[in-house]
């Protein structure tokens, strides 16, 4: 099949204007053409979620179950397959591909069973004869809105939680990776998801996004990207008193103290800031290093950097896949620009050509850089890492939270009281501990803290907060 459509009401609908979906390993690789959408299209979803929101909101829990754990299903049995089209379309490794893929069945089978948890309260009221329940009741009808980092993983856990708890859905994927989100929409039909449930409107975020966060009927929005749009979602989801979570980006810090195992280090500060390309919100874009380490690490991570293969996603040697597209990879080289103008030293950084069209960069580390330049302030979202040289924990920390964002901070040390200390005073939503900054359960919360995140946590049983909305009711037995 080269053309995609939109999935409306469990119809597939061509609004026309296909646009190619190109691997950005070898930009001759055509994955399929994807229809655009437009404000008419949403309207439409918007029609098909309203007529089956009703329903949804009364199936009861064990068809939502059957359901979610039938696509959880589907997804593991097809991961292979899947992780290819990631692959291809997004430019991870086919190894990082499945692994995605997998984790968006690990998210399906989990609300799956959330949806056997319902949770509710009932209470004495404080006066006589009456009881008090509190219930959980679905939002209404949801947009959600993604990025193109995680197409598999991001789309699974706002989806589910989304039908867990009974709401309808309307998925807008961002323009470069609507294959991932289109397989999704075929795997949800193909399960028997009832129509109006769930709908596809692919197109451009200035005019199907804008048009999914500015209609009145869509009580809801669930937005994953950059922190200009968000900016601009929660204004509007403010203004129309819309309930909104907003998961954008990061400057993430990554501590390594004079008593940290070396290679501990060395492999969490590799993986962090290289893997995926680099283009992970939780990734570990700066680098801070004691005195009395530093020059031995710098050294060693120099030496793995210069050692990954970036290559094709699909060959089975590579370790980091392109860029996704040229306006990101432009971006990045400019930044590697700025670095020198900065007056870092930069190792790396240069774009490759490799024996087939493709965006393909070299991994960049920044030395000698200071938190100030622009660099350490302003999210890259691309294969580079800065190193900040300090003389003691306590700048450590205070260099860690010196940024406006705060979605994942991490140490690598082997004092106990420098973890326990740094757990405690890092202003981010998730900390690790000897661990990459990048990399995350599926069963527990995610989100960050300052210009990172907005409203309530995604994953795990903290996403009831946002998909529902909380009723206290008062009966009297008369
Ligand atoms: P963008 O903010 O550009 O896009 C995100 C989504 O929003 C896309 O679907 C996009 O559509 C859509 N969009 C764009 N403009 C509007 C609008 N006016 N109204 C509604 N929707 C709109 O980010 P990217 O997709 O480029 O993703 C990269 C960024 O996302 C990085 O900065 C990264 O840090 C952040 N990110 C954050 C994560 C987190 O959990 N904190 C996770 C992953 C990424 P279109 O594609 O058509 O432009």
């Amino acid at each position: 099949m080269r053309n995609h459509d939109h999935l409306i009401k469990g119809e597939w609908v061509s609004s026309g204007n296909y646009q190619d979906n190109v691997n950005p390993s070898d930009t001759r690789d055509v994955i399929g053409a994807y229809s655009y959408g437009d404000a008419a299209l949403v309207e439409a979803a918007v029609a098909a979620a309203k007529s089956a929101q009703a329903g949804w909101a009364d199936a009861t829990p064990q068809a939502r179950h059957d359901l979610l754990e039938a696509v959880g299903r589907e997804l593991a049995a097809r991961k292979e397959e899947i992780g290819r089209l990631l692959a291809r379309e997004e430019g991870k490794t086919l190894a990082e591909g499945i692994g995605e893929t997998l984790r968006a069945a690990q998210v399906f089978k989990f609300f799956a069973g959330e949806c056997l948890r319902q949770v509710g309260d009932l209470q004495a009221s404080v006066r006589p004869g009456i009881d008090v329940e509190v219930t959980r009741e679905p939002v209404g009808i949801v947009g959600l809105i993604t990025p193109w980092n995680f197409p598999m993983a991001i789309s699974a856990w706002k989806i589910a939680p989304a039908l867990a708890f009974g709401n309808c859905v309307i998925l807008k994927p961002a323009d470069l990776t609507p294959g991932c989100a289109h397989i999704l929409a075929q795997v949800l039909h193909e399960q028997g998801c009832p129509p109006g449930v769930f709908n596809l409107v692919m197109g451009r975020g200035a005019t199907v996004g804008e048009a999914i966060v500015t209609h009145p009927d869509i009580a809801a929005i669930s937005f994953t990207g950059s922190r200009t749009t968000g900016d601009h979602i929660a204004e509007v989801c403010g203004r129309m008193k819309k309930k909104v979570q907003l998961e954008m980006g990061g400057k993430n810090p990554m501590v390594v103290l004079d008593d940290a195992d070396l290679s501990t280090a060395v492999s969490a500060c590799l993986n962090g800031t290289y893997f995926s390309t680099g283009q992970r919100c939780t990734a570990s874009s700066r680098l801070i290093v004691q005195a009395g380490i530093h020059d031995r690490f710098v050294e060693e991570l120099i030496r793995q950097m210069q050692a990954l293969t970036v290559g094709d996603a699909l060959d089975a040697g590579t370790q980091i896949g392109p860029v996704v597209d040229a306006r990101q990879l432009k971006s990045n080289l400019a930044y590697v620009d700025l670095a020198r103008s900065e007056a870092a030293e930069v190792i790396g950084g240069e774009r490759l050509e490799l024996n087939k069209p493709g965006f393909y960069q070299a991994p960049a580390l920044f030395l000698g850089t200071t938190n100030a330049m622009r660099i350490n302030r302003e999210e890259i979202f691309g294969p580079c890492g800065s190193v900040l040289k300090v003389d003691s924990f306590d700048a450590a920390v205070a260099m860690a939270n010196d940024t406006e964002f705060g979605l994942a901070a991490g140490i690598c040390t082997t004092s106990l009281y420098h973890a326990r200390a740094f757990r405690r005073r890092a202003e981010a939503g998730m900390v690790m501990v000897n661990l990459p900054t990048a990399g995350v359960d599926y069963h527990v919360p995610f989100g960050g803290r300052k210009g990172s995140s907005f409203g309530a946590r995604e994953q795990g049983r903290y996403a009831v907060e946002f998909y529902t909305v909380v009723k206290t009711s008062y009966v009297c037995a008369g």
